[in-house]
């Protein structure tokens, strides 16, 4: 009998921001990346943002860290990447999908603020001296660091991200 093909490995780290990002626990967001034909699963997290200055047809996708704000008190993010070619693909049953092509960074300006699958915002976190009771949250840095190791792999790849209501029946 021949082999049986067996499911190409993921050349990209996955990377698990639920624990990190805001409104997880209400909204789910899978990102899929495509290599050679093959979608590979890159990124799952909660709430984020999709803005462009329909100028440029530059898109950028960020995501806020949660009960984090920088030293300024501007609300940290734990995920800054920007797309080209971003296409509504489908609305379906309360999930929108989207896919478009990561802009390979042309210099460490260009944000591709991803962080690798073992960083933790919180770990040089402080706590916010003056925000007490309900407005109490810790003091981060603003984004992780650009990743150009990351940004030389995925630059150019086409992602189709996958946002809607976390229904119970989710793992
Ligand atoms: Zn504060």
């Amino acid at each position: 009998m021949p082999p049986k093909p067996t499911a190409p490995a993921s050349p990209v780290p996955f990377l698990d921001l639920r624990k990190f990002t805001r409104w997880a626990e209400e909204t789910a967001t899978y990102i899929e990346v495509t290599f050679d034909m093959n979608r590979f699963p890159w990124m799952e997290l909660g709430q984020f943002e999709l803005f462009t200055d329909n100028k440029t047809g530059v898109w950028r996708f960020s995501s806020y860290l949660s009960k984090a704000t920088d030293f300024e008190h501007d609300s940290s993010k734990i995920v800054v990447f920007e797309l080209v070619g971003a296409r509504l693909d489908m609305v379906h049953g309360g999930q929108v999908v989207i896919d478009g092509y990561i802009k390979t960074p042309e210099s460490s300006y260009d944000r591709f603020n991803v962080p690798a699958a073992d960083f933790d915002p919180y770990k040089n976190a402080t706590k916010c001296a003056t925000c007490k009771g309900e407005d109490k949250h810790l003091i981060t840095d603003y984004i992780p660091k650009h990743n150009a190791e990351l940004a030389a792999l995925m630059g150019g790849r086409r992602i189709t991200i996958r946002t809607g209501p976390r229904y119970k029946d989710d793992e």
